[in-house]
């Protein structure tokens, strides 16, 4: 096991890795930019340095930085948390020539499964579902017109080195198929420097449905079963559940176990998360796989009782698995919401500033990783979510009735935060009803104003 960690990262994915760092007697580091010194999460360490100015680009995104901090403290792996680095193959190699270990998979593995093409060739391979389109990236236009006539409009086309939702464009007919290819193309290489896009059938009314993976350096790989991730607005997830209600058991134990194929195919070490759209026939589809930990990674931890972070930690650090997939057996139902330091009364401004009043709520199956209290002040430099409520209970319906109560008892001021969008969602027939898409909330926002 490692002596020490350094936590690439910040706010609750930060406190989240520290106490997986203490379930194992493992000392974790932390490293802040200057609009963090006051982060609550710090002096949870047992050592934290300050790598440079607010902007991430000054801090938590210079690598040099990072890896000087983890010489000097003396940590031998870097936990890179979600976003910023964690997804960055460069920094990855950068660690290993260090001889850092990077807690997630080998830069090899990460580039395989982090350009899309590569990703469904192999996925393919490995009988995982996925939608039908071009083989590669688009040579010919020509070409591509065809494809897109057989699968039939609409379609979409999608950058292979795509993230954030950049370099794809809907095209509803060849006009714009033509169209879309040209601009999705300029803007990948803007983006990503690769300007290699490619077409695939469009989705109009899927729900969002995703495996949780991990591998291990030893061959094996499991999957601990799914999350739905409908209740988004502009392809940011709101809402997340486990398990994917009223999937046909058969359907999900399949896509289940081709994902967890997939990665065992790419000799992945480390948690992964493989998306999927689910169409009404229960057809899956895959879109690409996150070779990070996911920030709605705690419903999967309640319904199989199983410490992902921590789990991602041994295996990084050379362990077997210390389960198969015949342990895990999920119990229960869990639901996460976000709280995210936004208006949403006023188009989800990002509210920065002090936290004055933070009353949390408690009782059995309530869960609250955050990294916030009374006296917290929000900087404006970074992602607005403040924290994650996650309740568990025997069903659906028990877990939805502890989320209103729990979201009730949760008081944040006087900064404006989604709990009250959150009290609406889970009132909403349509969530309780589980009939959600993925555009579900943006049309039920836009007929309510
Ligand atoms: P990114 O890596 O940029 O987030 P994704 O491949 O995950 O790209 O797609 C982002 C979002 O775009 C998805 O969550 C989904 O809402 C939409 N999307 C992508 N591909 C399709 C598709 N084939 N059909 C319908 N919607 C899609």
């Amino acid at each position: 096991m490692f002596q020490r960690i350094l936590i690439a990262n910040r706010g609750e994915i930060a406190l989240r890795i520290i106490r997986a760092c203490r379930s194992l007697g493992v000392s974790p580091v932390c490293v802040y930019s200057v609009a963090d010194k006051d982060g609550p999460w710090i002096e949870q360490a047992d050592e934290s340095i300050c790598i440079g100015a607010a902007a991430s680009k000054e801090s938590y995104l210079r690598i040099e930085r990072l890896i000087a901090a983890a010489e000097v403290t003396g940590a031998d792996a870097i936990h890179p948390g979600y976003g910023f680095l964690s997804e960055n193959a460069h920094f990855a190699e950068v660690c290993r020539d260090c001889n850092i270990t990077f807690i997630g998979p080998s830069p090899e593995a990460m580039g395989l499964l982090g350009d899309k093409i590569n990703c469904k060739r192999l996925a393919r391979q490995s009988g995982t579902p996925v939608f039908p389109g071009t083989e590669g990236g688009i040579e010919d236009i020509d070409e591509a017109a065809k494809i897109a006539k057989e699968i039939g409009y609409p379609v979409i086309v999608k950058a292979a080195a795509g993230g954030g939702g950049r370099g794809m464009r809907v095209a509803r007919d060849e006009v714009s198929l033509r169209e879309g290819v040209g601009s999705a193309k300029q803007e990948a290489l803007a983006a990503f420097g690769n300007g290699t896009v490619y077409v695939e059938k469009y989705l109009e009314n899927a729900r969002h449905f995703e495996v949780q993976t991990i591998g291990d350096r030893h061959g094996h790989a499991v999957h601990l079963y799914e999350r739905d991730c409908s209740s988004q607005r502009r392809h940011q997830k709101l809402v997340e559940e486990a398990p994917s209600p009223g999937v046909d058991p058969r359907k999900r134990d399949r896509v289940c176990e081709s994902a967890a194929e997939l990665i065992k195919q790419a000799k992945y070490c480390g948690a992964a998360t493989v998306e999927f759209l689910m169409d009404q026939k229960q057809e899956f589809f895959m879109l690409e796989v996150n070779t990070r930990v996911q920030v709605e990674h705690p419903v999967t931890e309640m319904i199989t009782g199983i410490d992902i972070v921590q789990t991602q930690i041994r295996v990084a650090a050379g362990e077997p698995l210390p389960f198969s997939q015949k342990d895990i057996k999920p119990t229960g139902h869990a639901i996460e919401v976000r709280i995210n330091a936004e208006d949403p009364n006023r188009g989800f401004m990002p509210q920065a500033g002090l936290i004055e009043v933070f009353t949390v709520p408690g009782g059995p199956g309530v869960r609250l990783d955050t990294h916030a209290r009374a006296g917290y002040r929000i900087p404006s430099n970074y992602d607005s979510m403040i924290g994650k409520l996650i309740v568990h209970g025997p069903t659906r319906d028990a877990a939805i009735a502890r989320m209103r109560q729990a979201l009730k008892e949760f008081r944040i001021g006087p900064i404006h935060t989604t709990i009250p969008l959150h009290q609406r969602i889970m009132e909403h027939p349509e969530f309780t009803g589980a009939n959600m898409d993925i555009h579900w909330v943006e049309r039920w926002l836009k007929a309510t104003g």
